[in-house]
């Protein structure tokens, strides 16, 4: 299958382009997608219960017992995607056009250099230690729909005082953009989860992420608690909408008391604040 720009042009200003290629199949599953296709955004789907989901052509999963999936698209996404659904009566696709998204720059100074360029080997040595658990949870995939009923922010009132995606230069040096929405609140100020899920990591003291907390809410969506001063949710846990996981705080590398709030979908970086309001 290949896109045309024919197929591009019929559907210029839609987000959602029509199905490509001309050939029907009879019996191809339905494929009906949502949600915000835009770099960091994402996309809710429904289809045949189980039926595989391909992004780009790779297989990333199975629709729900009720056929509904996600997919995520990553702080830099190409400008067109294609999502495709397949059971064994036949397949079905849908090329998506993908906003693009503007980034600011960032610069934060002052921070002590173990936090933005750390050599002691001890540190390095937790370093990848922290990492393989952050890898591993990440690697989650809970087989729920918890994602499929919205979201909404995990403080109650707070100040966004970044953004999701700016590239950063901490103490000078450019480092990976910011892959989290943060929300500045006083410390002690109590987190909430935004959607139902499985608790698949609750560390208290990461070395750059302070107290974290990751959620698996299904479908390979797991959403990050990061700097908490206290945690109220453990590893192996299921929370409910609402349900208290931990409280705000300035742990790890944080210049002051905030949530810095993410996403991810199998390894992409999610914008997080897309997701609010938003339901399968
Ligand atoms: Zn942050």
């Amino acid at each position: 299958m290949s896109l045309t720009r024919r197929a591009l042009t019929r559907s210029a200003g839609a987000a959602l382009l029509a199905p490509a290629g001309g050939r029907a199949e009879p019996a191809a599953p339905p494929l009906v997608l949502t949600g915000k296709p835009q770099q960091g955004g994402f996309l809710f789907g429904r289809s045949a219960p189980r039926a595989q989901v391909l992004a780009d052509g790779v297989e990333v999963g199975r629709a729900s017992a009720s056929g509904l999936f996600v997919v995520g698209f990553d702080r830099d996404a190409p400008a067109l995607a294609e999502i495709s659904v397949r059971t064994p009566q036949g397949l079905a696709r849908q090329a998506v056009q993908i906003a693009p998204v503007a980034y600011d720059v960032q610069r934060i100074d002052g921070l002590p250099e173990d936090q933005v360029a750390p050599s002691d080997p001890a540190l390095l040595e937790r370093i990848r230690r922290e990492l393989a658990l952050k890898t591993a949870a990440l690697g989650s995939r809970d087989d729920s729909e918890d994602f499929a009923g919205g979201f909404i922010w995990p403080l109650e009132h707070a100040i966004r005082t970044s953004a999701f995606g700016p590239q950063r230069i901490l103490n000078g040096v450019p480092k990976t953009p910011h892959y989290g929405v943060d929300l500045a609140a006083p410390e002690g100020t109590p987190i909430r989860a935004p959607a139902p899920g499985l608790v698949v990591l609750a560390e208290p003291a990461m070395h750059f992420e302070g107290g974290l907390t990751l959620i698996d809410h299904g479908q390979g969506l797991v959403s990050m608690y990061l700097h908490q001063s206290a945690q109220q949710a453990a590893a192996g846990q299921r929370v409910a909408r609402g349900q208290m996981i931990g409280a705000v705080g300035r742990t790890g590398r944080a210049t002051g008391p905030h949530l810095c709030w993410r996403m991810t979908w199998r390894g992409r970086h999610m914008d997080p604040s897309l997701m609010v309001g938003a339901s399968a």
